[in-house]
């Protein structure tokens, strides 16, 4: 059984998903004026994790992420500029240039940490009628009011308003700090369709019935959750700072316009924070793959870090941690390849009531419990009464889940830490200018930290001891 944490109850829950054997999940994705940091991506692996829990338990999984690649403001609550338009007097291009070279952006990075794609894709931009058809159904339906050429959601005409982040009834007639926008009758109603914004150049705009305009961001997950999961479908996800804004009104947006619940599971991945600030693309402190990368990470020591950390608790994000979560991973590479080395040519084959197997699937059906799986994994590497055949078949049976690619770990791959290489690259250098005695001694120095280096003709080859 799939147990499963639900932001609307508060509570793990069983999984029973709307139609036998499958699930529908529906992941808010980036907005694309920027590269995605890594706090954004955490975000990603965590729908990964869970998508590819939900395959290894033999479900047929759909998943759909939309791209906002237009409405999106620099305040979730309909405030400040749109952060597309204001990237493209940034980096003075077209918003449809930067629109499609931070999707690619994205989609090159999430490659990288083996995030599989989603089954769908689909961009807000491209759903336009869509959105417009939507919030026709919800004018019909009595939740819109127009004011000053922009629509708006009139919180109070929807019951449950606020149910997801548990907003009290005092708090949303409070909340006048998000409420600027004297058009609003109630702090928390958002946009719909905006025409007569302040930004009167808006480089994306379409008809409506309401004028010329674009949407306001939130509309887009209702309109294409439904249109491609139907109005009902299994679950949501996003980052915990999606319940009290986003989410909420997509709630409100779906169901006000279906009246039927729209979503069973609502999961939401904590945090990663940098010097216990939120990390956030606008506030300037930038962690990208890219960064990383230049820093000598591979992207998959970033994965693993993650897989260490469970989705609902804070990562807190520093080189350290990283370099450690490094180190560990090189120690599973390596244990994989004297495994490889060790192991007989036939494929091994694991039953499904294979003790570890179970302990394995316990761990990642409670909740999505990926470090407690990974300590699965490690005990399953230490437990002499196991052949290598065996462990090396376990081990890639619960990489369907980890997504670490230990299957094509080879030899040469295996990370050398940074200060190994600066001494191999010195002693590449010694040698260069013909000094051997100082090539010797780099030598030795490099072996005794741990490592043995074989001069071949291909070029040198870096071996831990
Ligand atoms: P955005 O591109 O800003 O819409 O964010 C994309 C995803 O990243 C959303 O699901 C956010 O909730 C999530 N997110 C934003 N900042 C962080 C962070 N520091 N840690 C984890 N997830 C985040
Ligand atoms: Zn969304």
């Amino acid at each position: 059984m799939i147990k499963l944490y639900n932001t609307l109850s508060r509570k793990k829950e069983n999984f029973s998903p709307l139609h036998k054997g499958s699930a529908g999940m529906y992941c808010c994705g980036p907005t694309v004026y920027y590269y995605a940091h890594i706090g954004n991506l955490r975000t990603y692996i965590f729908s990964d994790l869970l998508r590819r829990m939900l395959l290894y338990n033999k479900l047929k999984v759909k998943q759909v992420m939309n791209v906002t690649d237009v409405g999106h403001l620099t305040s979730d609550a309909d405030e400040g500029e749109d952060k597309m338009e204001k990237a493209a007097r940034r980096e003075q291009r077209s918003v449809w240039d930067i629109a499609k070279f931070y999707t690619d952006a994205f989609f090159k990075d999430t490659k990288k940490l083996n995030i599989m794609d989603p089954d769908i894709t689909c961009k807000a931009t491209e759903h336009i009628p869509e959105m417009i058809a939507l919030i026709q159904k919800l004018e019909k339906n009595g939740y819109t009011y127009v004011a000053e050429g922009n629509v708006y959601y009139d919180i109070t005409k929807f019951k449950d308003y606020g149910k997801l982040a548990k907003l009290q009834q005092d708090e949303l007639k409070a909340g006048a700090r998000i409420a600027v926008d004297e058009n609003k009758k109630n702090p928390h109603d958002f946009v719909l369709w905006f025409t007569k914004s302040k930004f009167q150049n808006h480089a994306m705009v379409w008809d409506s019935p309401w004028g010329k305009g674009y949407p306001g961001w939130h509309i887009e997950c209702s309109a294409m959750s439904m249109k491609y999961l139907g109005e009902q479908f299994d679950m949501h996800c996003g980052g915990i700072d999606h319940i009290p804004v986003h989410h909420t009104n997509e709630i409100a947006q779906s169901e006000g316009a279906t009246g039927k619940k729209s979503v069973n599971y609502w999961l939401h991945g904590e945090f990663l924070v940098l010097d216990k600030e939120k990390m956030a693309k606008s506030e300037g402190n930038i962690l990208t793959i890219s960064v990383l990368e230049e820093k000598g990470f591979d992207p998959l020591d970033f994965r693993y870090l993650c897989l260490n950390t469970h989705y609902r608790k804070q990562l807190q994000f520093n080189i350290e941690g990283l370099e450690g979560a490094r180190n560990a991973f090189a120690a599973l590479k390596r244990k994989i390849i004297e495994l490889k080395e060790d192991a007989s040519s036939k494929t091994k084959n694991i039953t499904e009531d294979d003790k570890y197997k179970q302990q394995f699937l316990e761990a990642i059906n409670d909740d999505v419990n990926i470090p407690q799986a990974l300590a699965v994994l490690w005990t399953v590497l230490k437990d002499d009464d196991l052949s290598s055949d065996e462990k090396l078949a376990l081990a890639f049976d619960f990489d369907n889940v980890f997504g670490l690619s230990l299957e094509n770990i080879e030899e040469e791959k295996i990370d050398v830490p940074e200060e190994i290489m600066e001494l191999v690259e010195k002693r590449q250098q010694a040698r260069k200018e013909k000094d051997f005695s100082l090539a010797d001694k780099l030598r030795a120095m490099i072996e005794k930290k741990g490592y043995s280096l074989d001069d071949t003709p291909q070029g040198i080859k870096i071996k831990k001891k």
